[in-house]
């Protein structure tokens, strides 16, 4: 039997093979068919993501459409000159302009930001790190590991719960503390709680050294002015680049990916003299981003400064829409499939962005575990189950794919 699929004839052989290798139960007529579906579903492509976490790290993060045209770019090349330019100035610039801050830069994810302005300004020397922000963001972003590759030397200050000012000035002044940076860390994905205590930014930069604040989620400014009305209250605890560096922050880091909502990018922001270090260092070359994701850092620079990033920027779509057009969209889904309900849910932003916050949602309730049905449809499904039924939260899934979700619900409930 043919295999009914796309895919080149040299896998087509190969799965073949091993169904038959497979030994009897392989030789059923659909065993290599079986096979190469399984084999498409290990492909990347897009999915739809019907959870209802916002910034879901397995499913890509905030999701960002770019189109780059298959043509030479001036990515590093100064059209009004004619010579050798920067990939940095273009973006660094339009990033520095939201953000408030003399300079920035790129480089492929938050990650490699933290590591980058450690290795450029602290090599072989200390920094200062609360013990309540020595912490471990997930996918083994580990404070301490992250310190030690970067050949800076940690200085743990105060306790998991409690750090003052006064522990960070008692730690500088030790006889042997070389401190090059104060680093201060967004405990992005849990909190503390009762008996807790930390120390601002403002209250850090009366130390007389750097301090850097990893904000890990990528909020640009507090007051979110790209937003018709206030910022959602879910926001609430989020630090922010630009009230951040506004505290007396030397550097921000913050990602591409989560609040910002762009593409898997890392965003370094603040002095340019330490700005221009990051830059100088070699580790900036071998985290340097591709010229598809600075176009997209771009187009989402140039969308928040438009002020058009509630049309433009997909997660600030699914972070505004109301609970009554959800409601609305819901109800017409479970007409059209004729089965199911509409359910009050919670969504969340994800990605570590405010751990706790819970977003008020609408979603679609089918009796019975559905989640591997839709998982193999085209485009997949990913659903969540909730006390033994199906739940689709529809704030995370595009109005233009609600057709897609019929038909795949439909398909289940036949
Ligand atoms: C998410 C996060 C990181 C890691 O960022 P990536 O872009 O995933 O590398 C680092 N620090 C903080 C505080 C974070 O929230």
């Amino acid at each position: 039997m043919a295999l009914a699929s796309d895919l080149p004839h040299a896998i087509c052989v190969e799965l073949a093979r091993q169904a038959i290798a497979g030994g009897p139960d392989a030789y059923a007529p659909d065993a290599a068919a079986a096979r190469a579906r399984q084999f498409q579903a290990t492909l990347l492509g897009p999915v739809i993501n019907a959870t209802g976490v916002l910034l879901h790290t397995n499913l890509g993060r905030a999701p960002f459409a770019t189109a780059t045209p298959p043509q030479a770019m001036n990515i590093e090349f100064d059209l009004a000159t004619g010579e050798r330019g920067s990939r940095q100035t273009a973006v660094g610039g339009l990033l520095a302009m939201l953000c408030g801050a003399e300079a920035a830069m790129v480089v492929n994810n938050n990650a490699a930001a933290v590591l980058l302005v450690l290795a450029a300004l602290a090599n072989e020397r200390d920094v200062l790190v609360s013990r309540g922000e020595s912490v471990e963001i997930g996918g083994g972003f580990r404070i301490p590991d992250v310190m030690e590759q970067s050949g800076a030397r940690l200085i743990d200050v105060g306790t998991t719960n409690r750090t003052r000012l006064g522990d960070y000035s008692k730690a500088m002044t030790r006889k042997a503390t070389d401190a090059a940076l104060v680093l201060k860390v967004h405990p992005s994905n849990y909190r503390v709680e009762g008996f807790v205590e930390q120390t601002s930014v403002a209250q850090l930069a009366t130390l007389g050294v750097p301090v850097v604040a990893d904000i890990g989620s990528g909020l640009i400014d507090a007051n979110c002015p790209w937003l018709p009305g206030a910022p959602p209250a879910w926001l609430a605890n989020e630090p922010a680049a630009r009230q951040t560096l506004a505290d007396g922050a030397a550097l921000v880091t913050f990602s591409g990916d989560k609040l910002f909502g762009g593409p898997q990018a890392g965003i370094i922001a603040g002095r340019a003299e330490l700005v221009e270090a990051c830059k100088r260092h070699p580790l900036a070359r071998a985290l340097r981003p591709g010229s598809h994701v600075l176009l997209a850092l771009q187009e989402l620079a140039l969308a928040y400064l438009n002020r058009t990033v509630v049309d433009a920027v997909p997660f600030w779509q699914m972070a505004t829409a109301t609970v009554n057009d959800l409601t609305v969209r819901a109800h017409e889904l479970v007409a059209a499939v004729g089965s199911g309900e509409v359910v009050a849910t919670e969504a969340t932003p994800g990605a570590g962005s405010a751990p706790n916050a819970g977003i008020a949602s609408v979603g679609i309730r089918i009796a019975g575990d559905h989640l591997a049905a839709l998982r193999h449809q085209q485009p997949p499904i990913v659903a969540r189950n909730r006390d033994g039924a199906t739940v689709l939260d529809l704030r995370t899934v595009n109005t233009a794919d609600d057709h897609y979700v019929i038909a795949a619900l439909r398909a289940c409930v036949l």
